[in-house]
This record gives structure tokens, C-alpha cells and sequence, in this order.
């Protein structure tokens, strides 16, 4: 009789073994919006409004956050979990952030805040970064609770409130004082995206982020002598600035094979010729400071005896920063400048790929795209999962949507925006994600 029941019962647990897709979807598409309508601009970084927000879709399931305060005036960050089936195991990490970059609204076409849907496109600060992952995420650990499946170990859902500046008040924080609620085994992040032109021209490439680059910043600082610029001299701090600066871009390239950017080639063969690509490839340096000059206005008839520049200096994975830093004086190698370090980087170098979460989501990728190539990829920006890295975690950073270059470039600009169709199906990928085993 049993037996006779439990048979006649599959065919509805069956129906109710996966989301109702439709409704999944326009939900989620309706609570982006709601999403990237709260200002949660940093500075100032106040997401108490962006937290209350995912907290009451939580709750709508049974599943209840918790609010850490890290700063006075609404810097919020919040912790969900999901148990899952071996709690012995360090959980995975779905980590986002709920801040996002100030606008300039004069030079927005839409409201940036505004959340308009035109021609398929949803445009506004925070769409693309990273409001949309963070509902992905949130939707696909919604669906697992509703639908009562247990995940391999506890999923815990982190939004931090300023991943955007240092994430000093968000990642960094939330691991200083509550360590003990995260300890992630594996870290799911923003990072890299599909596209059909970004990475190799002409295929679809999911590139999944396995490392960061490293920041170093350097302030040169040029000491000359001062004088009438009637008359020129040869110690002029500007001249002196300007030669050093010279030899410092003029770095070789790294003749230390980088094992992520060697099999990016073999699964890419051409790279496709970008900037993105470019600073993927090769450690990188940007001059993106200049000081001199006396007097405010500074006087053009006044030789200074000092200038500085900044250099911001991004490194692979791998590379030694005090090597890069010393083969830069090596190559300056004059007594009238000095180096300050503004940054230190640590590196945890990148993670591996031999784990099954990356093959749970080469699988939820092919499942949507069969024919794309699922490629372990080093971003050229920092992301609050290096922070974690460091911390001896997995992280992997995946955006699953298909965008073209120019709409990703839109990330921080006056024309944020994500294709609607491409968020969609990345719920269906986040949710075959949560449900792959790991
Ligand atoms: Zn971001």
C-alpha cells in the first residue's frame, strides 16, 4: 500500500521538482528593480534600505537575516544561511555587494536610478554592478529553500556595504568580527562574464575569475632645485620627474610564465585586442597623477623643486611586487627620486580549478550554452573575494550573462545597463549552480 501511494505521488513531485520558471523570473526581474531604485551610492555607503530590502525576500521563505552595522549612518552588511547536508563542511560563500559608485545625472539619457526597462535593456547604476548577480544569487538560494532541496554544505549569502571604496567597512570588516559566521571553503563573486567579443573575437567565452591582480601604487617624488625660468638648469624637479616616469613604463615583459594567462591561450588561441585583454595578459602601469608648481595658481615662470606623479601599478598573480617595485628603481636609478608605497599588495595567488564547484558550473553554463568555452580567467580589478583568498578559500568570480564589450565597458559609466533576456537566463545558470554537487 505504501509502495502503491509513494508511486502514485511521484508524477506531482515530479511538477514540483523544479522553480515555476515563469513566475521565478518576473519576480526576480520586478525585485532588480526595486533593487537598483535604492540610492546606495558609496560614499556614504548607507545600504540599510538595500538590506531591508533582501532580508523581506528572505523571510518571505522562512530564511532570516542577519544585520551587522559596521559604521554609523546605515553602513549595513548582511548574513544569510541555508543549512546544508554536512555541516562539518566550511560552507559556500555567495558574496555581493549592495554599494555602488556616485553618478553624474547630466549626463545620464535615463534616470539612473530609475530602473527603466527599454528595449530589453534595464539601465541604472548598479545593474550590471552588481545588483543583478546579488538577485541571481539571492533567487537561486530562495528556490532551493522553497523547493526544500538541501544543498552539499551550508550556503551563506553576504551582501557588504562597501565594496566599493576599500571594503574595509564591508568584506574586510565582516571577516574581522565575524569570521567565525562565514569561513568559506569556496567564494562565488562578480568577476568574470560571457561575451562573444571580449576575450577571443568571434567566441562565446565565459570566462570565470580565479584571480585578481595585484594593486601597487607608487608616488615618485622628483627633488630639484628652484629657480628663475628665465634660466634653465639641468636639476629641474619636472624634468627629472618626467625622465624617471619614462624609464619606469618602460618595463619589459614578465619572462615568468603565468600559469592562468598560458592555458587562457590554449583554450582562447587569439586574444581579442582590447584593454581588457591587454591588462589580463601582462602586468600593467598607469600614470594617473602629476603635481608641481608653485603657487596656486602655480606660476609658469617659476622652475618648482619638487613633483610627483602616481603610479598605478596592477600585477599578475604570481609576481613579486617588491621585484617589480626594485626593477622600477633599477631602471629610474636616480638619487633625486624618491618611492612612496600607498599600497601592499598581498598575494594569495590564483585559485585552482580542479574543484567540483568549478565543474558544477562549467556544467550549469553548458547546460544553457552548449557551445561555449568555459575559460579560467584573471580580472585586471580587485574584488572583495581576494580578500577571502587570502583567507585560504576557493573564489570564483561569474557574472552569467552574455554581454558584448562595449556593454560591460557601460560599468561605472553614464550608461550602466544589462540585457534583460541575459539576466534571465542567468537565474536558471545560478540555480543549476546551487544545485550542482560540491
Ligand atoms: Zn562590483
Amino acid at each position: 500500500m505504501r509502495l502503491i501511494i509513494s508511486v502514485l505521488l511521484l508524477p506531482s513531485l515530479i511538477a514540483a521538482a523544479g522553480p515555476d520558471w515563469p513566475k521565478v523570473e518576473q519576480h526576480a526581474v520586478d525585485v532588480l528593480q526595486e533593487y537598483v531604485r535604492i540610492r546606495s551610492i558609496n560614499p556614504p555607503a548607507n545600504t540599510s534600505e538595500t538590506a531591508k530590502l533582501l532580508a523581506r525576500e528572505f523571510a518571505a521563505v522562512g530564511l532570516t537575516a542577519k544585520l551587522y552595522e559596521s559604521a554609523p549612518n546605515g553602513r549595513t552588511n548582511l548574513i544569510v544561511r541555508l543549512p546544508g547536508k554536512d555541516r562539518t563542511l566550511r560552507p559556500l560563500l555567495l558574496l555581493n555587494h549592495m554599494d555602488v559608485v556616485p553618478v553624474d545625472p547630466s549626463r545620464w539619457k535615463q534616470d539612473p536610478f530609475g530602473a527603466q526597462i527599454e528595449n530589453g535593456m534595464l539601465w541604472g547604476r548598479g545593474s550590471l554592478d552588481m545588483k543583478s548577480t546579488a538577485i541571481q544569487q539571492l533567487t537561486a538560494m530562495i528556490q532551493l529553500k522553497q523547493l526544500g532541496v538541501v544543498p552539499p554544505r551550508d550556503i551563506v549569502f553576504l551582501s557588504n556595504c562597501d565594496e566599493e571604496s576599500d571594503g574595509s567597512m564591508g568584506a574586510g570588516w565582516m571577516i574581522e568580527h565575524h569570521w567565525d559566521e562565514l569561513n568559506p571553503e569556496f567564494v562565488l563573486d562578480e568577476g568574470g562574464i560571457g561575451s562573444r567579443d571580449l576575450y577571443s573575437p568571434g567566441k562565446l567565452v565565459f570566462g570565470v575569475s580565479v584571480g585578481d591582480k595585484q594593486v601597487l601604487w607608487i608616488k615618485l617624488r622628483a627633488t630639484g632645485t628652484s629657480g628663475h625660468a628665465s634660466q634653465p638648469i639641468a636639476d629641474n624637479a619636472n624634468d627629472i620627474l618626467f625622465r624617471a616616469i619614462a624609464k619606469a613604463k618602460e618595463f619589459p615583459k614578465s619572462d615568468k610564465p603565468n600559469l592562468v594567462v598560458e592555458q587562457m591561450r590554449r583554450q582562447l588561441g587569439d586574444f581579442a585586442p582590447n584593454k581588457f585583454m591587454n591588462a589580463v595578459q601582462q602586468n600593467t602601469i598607469s600614470l594617473t597623477t602629476l603635481r608641481s608648481g608653485v603657487g596656486d595658481p602655480p606660476k609658469v615662470n617659476v622652475i618648482p623643486s619638487i613633483a610627483e606623479a602616481t603610479l598605478d601599478c596592477r600585477l599578475l598573480p604570481g609576481q613579486s611586487a617588491e621585484e617589480f617595485l626594485s626593477d622600477i628603481k633599477a631602471r629610474i636609478n636616480d638619487p633625486h627620486i624618491t618611492y612612496e608605497l600607498l599600497s601592499h599588495p598581498d598575494d594569495p595567488g590564483p585559485s585552482r580549478t580542479d574543484t567540483s564547484l568549478f565543474h558544477a558550473i562549467e556544467t550549469a553554463i553548458h547546460k544553457q550554452h552548449p557551445e561555449a568555452l568555459v575559460v579560467p580567467v584573471i580580472i585586471p580589478y580587485g574584488t572583495d573575494t581576494q580578500k577571502f583568498r587570502k583567507r585560504g578559500a576557493v573564489g570564483y568570480g561569474v557574472m552569467p550573462m552574455i554581454v558584448d564589450a562595449a556593454t560591460l565597458a557601460t560599468m561605472h559609466s553614464d550608461s550602466e545597463h544589462i540585457p534583460l533576456a541575459e539576466f534571465r537566463t542567468g537565474l536558471h545558470i545560478y540555480f543549476d549552480i546551487l544545485t550542482g554537487t560540491w
